[in-house]
């Protein structure tokens, strides 16, 4: 397929599944935001060309967080795609507290594609705790997701510098 085909199929494909779901911030931003700005700062902000890498970006959390299956993205989009998204989604059975210190354990160990989606999830996650925080989230949550999102990113230090001087300076802007 080619690849402005792939990139409007996965978003018109992520905009379905997340349609009706919204960000947790004060103003109940749409989800696919989310998803779509981490595909604008791979390419745009760090200039990321691997079509791969920006598919699943746009995808990354369909299977965390819809009905989407990894067998799902694997008929739509190909095995690499749907190996990379199920990288990066947390297994949702397993309690909080240990899905984020099992992202802090495997970081080091998944794959450069993957490694390039996590540090655009984080960075984007970062910017929006920082501009547009959770309503309910007080300023100790604030900051303890910036400390957690910084051990998951030290794992993968080397994977991309520029991706990981953005990392830097969003958390830089710490609450
Ligand atoms: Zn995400």
């Amino acid at each position: 397929m080619y690849d402005v085909a792939r990139l409007i199929k996965a978003a018109d494909f992520a905009a379905l599944k997340h349609r009706g779901q919204r960000r947790k911030d004060a103003e109940a931003s749409p989800y696919i935001n989310h998803p779509l700005a981490l595909a604008r700062v791979l390419k745009l902000e760090a200039g990321v060309d691997d079509v791969d890498v920006l598919v699943a970006a746009i995808l990354h959390d369909t299977v965390e967080d819809t009905e989407t299956t990894v067998e799902e993205l694997g008929r739509e989009f190909g095995p690499e795609i749907a190996a990379i998204v199920a990288e990066v989604t947390d297994d949702k059975r397993l309690p909080k507290p240990e899905r984020k210190r099992l992202q802090v354990e495997h970081a080091p160990g998944s794959s450069p594609r993957a490694k390039l989606v996590k540090l655009a999830d984080k960075i984007c996650n970062l910017r929006d705790v920082r501009d547009r925080p959770p309503a309910h989230w007080p300023l100790e949550r604030r900051q303890a997701y910036f400390e957690w999102a910084r051990e998951v990113i030290d794992g993968i230090r080397g994977a991309n510098p520029v991706l990981e001087g953005l990392f830097d300076e969003a958390y830089r802007a710490k609450p």
